[in-house]
């Protein structure tokens, strides 16, 4: 048993009876309190405040510490294929014909290799859940799924691996699509997953994916309306369908970022059905603000962008958190043809969250996007907030207060994990030569 003590933890991440201990002024511009944590093993047995707990203790000198991230949206199937199949327009639509082209070099090996590196950034970085979304079209689902239960089984204890298979609507709606689903959910995928389009079948097609998913007891992860047409409102259709489905598992829509485009009316009535349908939100900030408001081609002019962007891309941050509903942050897509950064750290997400949706003023909810919600999402009871019996991961900051840690984003980071502090190397970029 050891008490870290002294550790100043964000105040929405610790147990309720500690909204007390922060003051107003403190909860606008540094909403975190001192306290010491004590853990066992593994786990986290006992929190209080400073001074309450006896026994051998480890000074973190008032430093901010986060529960492990919990990163609810990413692609470790596709990563690191910038350079082969890089997006020279760097808009959507070439990002998605770069992919088919890019499948010609998918191998077991090859996955393998670059999922792999995608893991041990994520860990290195302190992320302690992640869940993927895998191509599962019949093409490479036969070896993407494989490498991933792999991968699973190797990092179990460290990572807690979930999967969506990810595949076209049509996929489940043609006659093989009941056999194809429960081979997905037999080959290890958590949720069912798509990209859903505006076309005249998108009710026939909702249902259709929410009795398949219905009958198998699994979830909804979709890709919902990345793109700045307000008239695409999959979000909208997809509230109505559970609703009318009575759907009874958890859904989950990423991006939706066609609906901050929308008129304020329109929106506020799709809120009220987001939220009346329970589904959760993911918004993948870094990958919009790369691919939305490109303008490319006219005029014989083609390669990336030579306009200056003026919209940022994220769906409607603020309002969803008005309205009560979920709203987590995530990496999605790293170093290929979708986003040609990225390296699976959760705390630049964090950061470039709260600079790209202004979250100044509900910096208190911030630590909440990247922890706590990620883990309802992923249903997982034992991360996201700095509590008893909650695993012992935690990241401690070398930052007094919110300011000093959005101010020097690259300061580094100390992880813990149980009763010691780990290490965590990145991998050598040259591993993945
Ligand atoms: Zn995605």
């Amino acid at each position: 048993m050891i008490i870290y003590r002294n550790a100043k933890v964000p105040v929405a991440l610790l147990p309720e009876s500690f909204s007390g201990a922060c003051n107003r002024e403190a909860f606008l511009l540094d909403p975190a309190v001192l306290c010491d944590i004590e853990v066992s093993g593994d786990r986290i047995s006992e929190v209080a405040l400073p001074g309450v707990l006896e026994g051998q203790g480890v000074d973190l000198d008032g430093q901010l510490v986060f529960p492990g991230f919990v990163d609810s949206h990413t692609h470790l199937d596709k990563a690191y294929t910038w350079n082969r199949s890089p997006n020279s327009n760097c808009d959507f639509d070439e990002a998605g014909q770069r992919f088919e082209k890019d499948k010609v070099f998918w191998s077991e090996e090859d996955i393998y290799s670059r999922a792999s590196f995608s893991i041990k950034c994520a860990w290195a970085h302190g992320t302690v859940a992640l869940r993927t979304h895998l191509d599962a079209s019949s093409q490479v689902s036969d070896i993407v799924f494989p490498v991933y239960n792999r991968l699973k089984a190797e990092w179990a204890g460290r990572i807690t691996l979930q999967a969506v298979a990810l595949t076209r609507t049509e996929f489940y709606t043609e006659s093989e699509g009941r056999r194809r689903a429960e081979q997905l959910v037999e080959m290890g995928s958590d949720c069912l997953g798509t990209m859903p389009t505006m076309n005249p079948d998108l009710d026939r097609q909702l249902d259709t994916l929410m009795s398949l998913a219905k009958d198998l007891g699994v979830g909804l992860d979709l890709h919902v309306d990345e793109n700045n047409d307000p008239s695409t409102e999959c979000l909208r259709r997809t509230a109505k369908a559970v609703l009318r489905n009575e759907f009874p598992h958890p859904v989950t829509c990423g991006h939706c970022s066609s609906l901050s485009l929308q008129e304020p009316e329109r929106q506020r009535e799709t809120l009220a059905l987001v939220k009346a349908a329970g589904i959760k939100i993911i918004s993948l900030p870094m990958c919009n603000l790369f691919l939305q408001d490109r303008k490319t081609g006219g005029n014989g002019v083609t390669g990336p962008t030579t306009f200056t962007p003026l919209w940022r891309g994220i769906t409607l941050f603020h309002e969803l958190m008005d309205s009560g509903i979920s709203l987590a942050c995530a990496s999605d897509n790293v170093r290929d043809a979708f986003f040609a950064y990225g390296d699976y750290d959760m705390f630049e997400v964090y950061v470039q969250s709260i600079r790209i949706g202004q979250l100044e003023s509900r910096l208190a909810n911030t630590p909440s996007l990247v922890t706590q919600i990620p883990a309802s999402i992923m249903n997982l009871r034992d991360c996201g907030t700095v509590e008893s019996r909650k695993r012992a991961d935690l990241i401690v900051f070398s930052a007094r207060s919110f300011n000093e840690l959005l101010s020097r984003p690259y300061a580094p980071r100390r992880l813990i994990s149980g009763e010691d502090f780990r290490r965590a190397e990145l991998p050598d970029f040259s591993e993945l030569d």
